[in-house]
């Protein structure tokens, strides 16, 4: 049989599925596969040109005698771009979707409309000094080092670009100058971004005992070439940066790069000035704000070795770094590490595909890790490192858990709490801050009791039944009809709470801006301020809050999600908890795992400076497991008992599951196409195979588009990753299919 290799030659061009297609040589085809560097005959003259192995097939793409052959695998072709291109193909293996999906996710592609990077070189010496250093560069035959000095002489302040292009002076160059503090290099993107600005105070924390071991214990393993992923397991404030930043010292100074990985929403300016104390400007940031072309741009200051740390979301890990040594995910349980779009691939995952590639470890860090990864380190695959105490030695926060049923039986309406209207008081008086969290993200509409807390949860799936809205943002207006979004099990609406007869059963609403009215009505004189999409959707208004905050301009702040994550505010001493269960039903597997994650998480912003800190938690259900373990903050106790349901379920990690969706224009056509399918599926699935569904999602309807699931549960990961290859190839077969779109989605994190 014969082998083909469709070949990329220039991965820097925006049109990245323009492939040729090549003959694969009979004794050449054990080392051709993607990701492989290869010299092909191109053109008419059959030059040979460098190219780059996308995929091997066996189906000839056009007349197989007019198809050239590959003249020869270069020996060592483990060149970046090869490494990227091989990460592009496991993700397209493992997640689905098309080679070129993948590699456009991972390839930065240079565009014709580039919008520069704004960089200027300073000098920073007086003209005497200056003068005198050009005398001696002269003298060695500097020459490079002469033309940008004596142009600094003339312009004391050049553009970047101006000195690269122009004087055909190279980085190193620059670099070397600036080592030497003869200029500086000052880029004005924005604050994130503050190369240079920023004055190195070569502080220097010094770890404490427990920093220290974990520290060692990694370091022993990469002495001995070791590379492992390494799961950091450190209570909130227990030093996770600081361990970080000391290995990736080790690294740098070994000549190898670091990739380190925040959610967005972490990624403060607090977080990254500590990154630049540290490192100056061999740190660059990555962010969403930046255009692709700056983007391009920080991509190709990696590659041409300006830089050595790259911070920022889920995309940094793409950083096109020639010699990567680690890998960081901070808050690695966070769900903004699965992406959406397609390949809807795991950060987590493909960071340890990248570093496999590259030779290189990972640490996840978390004060609440994924159950997926604890699971994991239980099972060996990683190795735990555990943080108990926080760095500064306070106390971790007192916690009080209220039952809000109780409340209601005493004659309290208030959605706060009279221990907490009381603690706030107290604070208000003492001049300390308070924060007021509000969970919004769980309001997938489940239907729930206010006088018992009781919830309608699906007798098959252990998941909250969801009210069913055909229009993604129709009110709920019941009764209407609840759904199991795993199974398609439907059932009526109650008018009544079926467990206690009151009529106060429906869905929890508090919105932040109603709650900002409510807290102002009863506390008058504090000043308050609220955090959520609304205040801060123009430019900078998140930092804005939050400085205000900082600033103690306000003694009240009240959000969402936002507020939680990462800030250290060292004035807050109360957090309130508004409503605990809003994220516990919502309508899939791991809400759970969320509500406890964000408990604990926002119990960690309590007290963190030298005052000790208090958190109230307001829930329905006070029993829960998920509630009494984040109260006394026991990671351990949750983890034994969330794996022993999703053990009983078989949902992941204990078992894998992946979302087969159909979407459409018509809800006609996309209903068949997945009865059809899970019709073949039921005759041909092999045993240890279970199919759940189909049913509707759970926004059954978006933008006028229909969207149809059905999940399939496999102990084994690639035994689904089997199932989808042959999925696709039994759709690609029944070509009539056209108007229908079927992707995957393994180990789905976001709600469908
Ligand atoms: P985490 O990332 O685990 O939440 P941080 O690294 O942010 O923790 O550390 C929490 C606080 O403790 C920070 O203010 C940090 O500067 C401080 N800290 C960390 N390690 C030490 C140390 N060894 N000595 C003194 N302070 C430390
Ligand atoms: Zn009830
Ligand atoms: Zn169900």
């Amino acid at each position: 049989m014969a082998y083909f290799a469709d070949i990329i030659i220039d991965i820097s061009h925006e049109k990245l599925d323009h492939t040729f297609q090549y003959r694969i040589p009979n004794e050449l085809f054990a080392q051709v596969y993607p990701g492989v560097q290869v010299q092909v005959p191109f053109g008419k003259g059959n030059r040979l040109i460098r190219g780059f192995v996308l995929e091997v097939t066996d189906k000839a793409g056009f007349d197989v005698n007019r198809i050239k052959e590959i003249h020869s695998v270069t020996a060592d072709g483990v060149e970046i771009e090869g490494q990227l291109i091989a990460l592009a193909a496991w993700m397209k293996k493992n997640y689905g979707g098309t080679m070129n999906q993948a590699l456009k996710t991972v390839i930065p592609i240079k565009r014709k409309t580039k919008q520069k990077e704004k960089r200027m070189i300073y000098l920073c010496i007086g003209q005497k000094e200056a003068k005198k250093q050009l005398a001696v560069f002269l003298e060695k035959h500097n020459t490079a080092r002469a033309r940008l000095l004596e142009e600094l002489l003339q312009h004391p302040e050049i553009s970047y670009e101006v000195v690269t292009q122009k004087l055909n002076v190279t980085a190193g160059v620059i670099r070397a100058l600036e080592e030497r503090k003869i200029l500086k290099v000052v880029c004005d993107l924005d604050y994130r971004n503050p190369i240079a600005h920023f004055k190195s105070k070569e502080y220097h924390t010094v770890l404490n005992e427990v920093q220290q071991k974990v520290v060692d214990t990694v370091r022993a393993d990469v002495c001995q070439g070791i590379k492992k992923t390494y799961l950091l397991h450190g209570v909130t404030g227990s030093g996770k940066t600081e361990v970080y930043m000391e290995l990736i010292a080790d690294a740098v100074a070994s000549g190898r790069q670091a990739i380190v990985l925040i959610p967005e929403i972490a990624l403060t300016y607090q977080t990254v000035m500590r990154f630049y104390g540290r490192f100056g400007n061999r740190v660059s940031i990555m962010n969403s704000r930046l255009s692709p072309g700056e983007r391009y741009d920080q991509f190709l200051r990696a590659q041409n070795g300006e830089i050595d740390i790259m911070i920022g979301p889920r995309s940094a890990l793409f950083t096109p770094f020639p010699k990567l040594g680690l890998v960081i995910l901070d808050e690695e349980h966070e769900s903004s590490y699965k992406s959406e779009p397609l390949p809807r691939y795991h950060a987590r995952e493909t960071a340890i595909a990248r570093a496999k590639l590259a030779g290189a470890y990972v640490v996840l860090g978390s004060a609440t890790p994924s159950v997926d990864s604890y699971y994991k380190a239980e099972c060996g695959e990683y190795r735990l490192l555990e943080m108990k105490q926080r760095a500064k030695e306070q106390p971790l926060p007192k916690c009080h858990v209220i039952d809000l049923r109780e409340e209601l039986k005493k004659g309290n309406r208030s959605v706060l709490s009279i221990r907490l209207q009381n603690l706030i008081e107290e604070r208000l008086a003492k001049k300390q801050q308070i924060l007021l969290f509000i969970n919004r993200r769980g309001m997938s509409g489940f239907v729930s009791c206010r006088a018992c807390g009781h919830v309608i949860k699906c007798p098959h799936c252990d998941v909250a039944l969801s009210l069913h809205r055909r229009e993604e943002n129709s009110g709920a207006s019941a009764p209407g009809k609840l759904l199991c979004h795993y199974c398609g099990h439907s059932e009526t609406a109650p008018t009544v709470c079926p467990e206690c007869g009151s009529k106060y059963i429906s869905g929890f609403k508090a919105g932040t801006q109603r709650m900002e009215e409510l807290v102002k009505k009863r506390f008058p004189s504090a000043r308050v301020l609220r955090m959520d999409l609304d205040t801060t959707r123009n430019k900078g208004g998140y930092e804005k809050v939050l400085s205000a905050f900082a600033n103690q301009e306000a003694d009240i702040l009240i959000g969402t999600q936002m507020i939680v994550k990462g800030h250290d505010f060292p004035n807050v001493t109360l957090m309130g908890i508004l409503a605990a269960d809003l994220s516990m039903y919502a309508t899939d597997y791991r809400a759970a795992e969320r509500t406890f994650q964000l408990l604990t998480q926002a119990a960690g912003r309590a007290g963190r400076g030298d005052k000790p800190g208090e958190v109230v938690i307001q829930t329905y259900n006070p029993g829960h497991y998920s509630i009494q373990t984040a109260k006394e903050q026991n990671y351990e106790a949750f983890y034994q008992e969330e794996i022993a349901v999703r053990r009983l379920l078989s949902y992941p990690p204990v078992s894998h599951m992946v979302l087969i969706l159909f979407t459409a224009e018509q809800e006609k056509p996309a209903k068949q196409a997945a009865a059809y399918l899970a019709g073949w599926l039921r005759k041909t699935l092999p045993a240890g195979f279970r199919m759940i569904g189909p049913a509707s999602a759970a926004i059954a309807k978006v933008n006028d588009i229909y969207r149809e699931v059905i999940y399939i549960k496999h102990k084994d990961y690639g035994q689904l990753v089997w199932l989808k290859d042959k999925i696709e190839q039994f759709v690609q077969e029944k070509t009539d299919a056209k108007q229908i779109s079927i992707t995957f989605d393994f180990d789905p994190m976001n709600g469908i």
